[in-house]
């Protein structure tokens, strides 16, 4: 049990946590780059492989997903300049940006319409080409498009997959796992949309609801896939290969922005906001994100104020031993991607000394947010990729962490990047609906 009034005395930061105030927080454990990474049991190999892996299917994305054609058969997002959307930041909120802002679109990723479109497909690939390698029905060096056959269909008919989702994670193995050929259970929290619900049964998927949260639907999933010996768990709070699918993201960008003609180096910083819920994603792109860009870039996560589970993780070193119940907090936010109150573990120790801090953002400041970047830049994101943007809001506030990390005379060649995780697949209704909540 966590003992609250001792955390409150040797960690101050945990009283304004629980009073469910917005701030921000710098992580006194951030560590060169190169020195945090080598300590870690992941190293570029992993990140290589799934990489490769995700080339070796490109073939088959490109016939059952032709969507995906622009890419090359990659699930990929643009990375799109907001000058707009900066100066309404700046006008509105005294932002105070001086740099480059650009929105990273995890929100338009094929498939799934978010981030879960990275780590979430990735893992049902590698246990699909598991699967098809132990039964000899793909060999090493094969074109992939094969998989998409109805031999290898009624295979994996034979398979089932379960997840625990608050919704995107669901839709994201649903889709893919569905489209393959196997049966699969998504285990939904309370927090989980009615139309993400319709969307996956309509594609065939077995939809479970509990009235209980996040931590809740994973442990009945995880309890029943234990039950079958045909059925595979996709564990969203310990997976390593979700983790690997996420990070392949930051050498991606990387090619991007130099695409682009814009400059990340000792003189130009290279600041990322990504949305957090359990950790996965932010986890993995940040882990990435240090690995192809050491030093120069500074990786923030935000959550809900009433759902920090990764801060609280972080900043009391307890990770997935506290939870935002633990300090008072509801763990309930309109941010339904966000709505987790426990931690992955496995990613707030990866990350632990290589994230730069945290932001935290009230349900109330999402909505601004979305409608600014409609009407500036003719764009939607969901209301939780909208927490992206307390980021650039916040930033020039956090003078001390600027000035110790000898940022303060460079942000005006500073690029910051607002990671849009969801937002593709939101219907019409609910997105009027979401711009008119005042
Ligand atoms: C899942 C999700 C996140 C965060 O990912 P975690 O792996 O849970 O930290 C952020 N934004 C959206 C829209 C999501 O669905």
């Amino acid at each position: 049990m966590v003992d609250r009034n001792e955390l409150e005395q040797r960690i101050p930061v945990i009283t304004a946590i629980a009073r469910a105030e917005e701030g921000c927080w710098a992580n006194p454990g951030l560590t060169a780059a190169k020195p945090a990474l080598e300590k870690l049991p992941l190293s570029r190999a992993d990140v290589d492989d799934a990489e490769d892996r995700l080339l070796r299917f490109a073939p088959f994305f490109r016939r059952m997903f032709p969507e995906t054609e622009d890419w090359g058969g990659l699930i990929e997002s643009p990375l799109t300049p907001i000058p707009a959307m900066r100066d309404w930041l700046n006008r509105e909120l005294q932002a105070g940006i001086t740099g480059r802002l650009l929105l990273k679109r995890d929100s338009d990723l094929a498939v799934a319409g978010s981030v879960k479109a990275r780590g979430g497909i990735y893992e049902v690939l590698k246990h699909s080409e598991e699967l098809a390698l132990a039964a000899g029905l793909l060999r090493e060096g094969d074109d992939y498009t094969k998989v998409c056959s109805t031999e290898f269909h009624s295979f994996f008919a034979q398979h089932a997959i379960h997840v625990g989702s608050t919704g995107n994670l669901g839709l994201s193995i649903g889709i893919m796992s569905a489209a393959l050929g196997y049966r699969v259970y998504v285990h939904m929290s309370a927090d989980a949309r009615q139309w993400k619900k319709d969307l996956l049964r309509e594609k065939g998927v077995t939809v479970m609801e509990y009235a209980a949260d996040y931590s809740r639907a994973v442990a009945e999933g995880r309890k029943l896939a234990e039950q079958d010996p045909s059925a595979y768990f996709v564990d969203d709070e310990n997976s390593v290969t979700l983790f690997l699918g996420y990070a392949v993201a930051a050498r991606r960008l990387k090619a991007q922005l130099a695409e682009q003609g814009i400059p990340v180096d000792a003189e130009h910083p290279l600041f990322v906001y990504i949305p957090c819920g359990v950790g996965g994603a932010p986890g993995g792109i940040g882990f990435g994100l240090r690995q192809e860009f050491g030093d120069d870039v500074f990786v923030f996560f935000v959550e809900p104020t009433q759902a920090p589970c990764m801060l609280l993780g972080l900043a009391t070193g307890l990770q997935e031993k506290i939870c935002v119940q633990d300090v008072g907090l509801s763990g309930k936010t309109a941010a339904d991607g966000l709505a987790v109150g426990r931690p992955s573990g496995f990613a707030g120790r990866t990350v632990r000394e290589l994230a730069a801090g945290e932001f935290t953002v009230r349900d109330e400041a999402l909505y601004p947010y979305l409608r600014a970047l409609r009407d500036t830049e003719g764009l939607f994101i969901e209301p939780s990729a909208c927490a992206a943007f307390q980021g650039p809001a916040k930033i020039a506030g956090m003078r001390d962490f600027l000035r110790e990390n000898g940022l303060t005379e460079k942000m005006g060649n500073a690029v910051h990047i607002a990671w849009a995780t969801g937002g593709r697949l939101v219907p019409q209704t609910e997105r009027d609906r979401y711009y008119n909540i005042m």
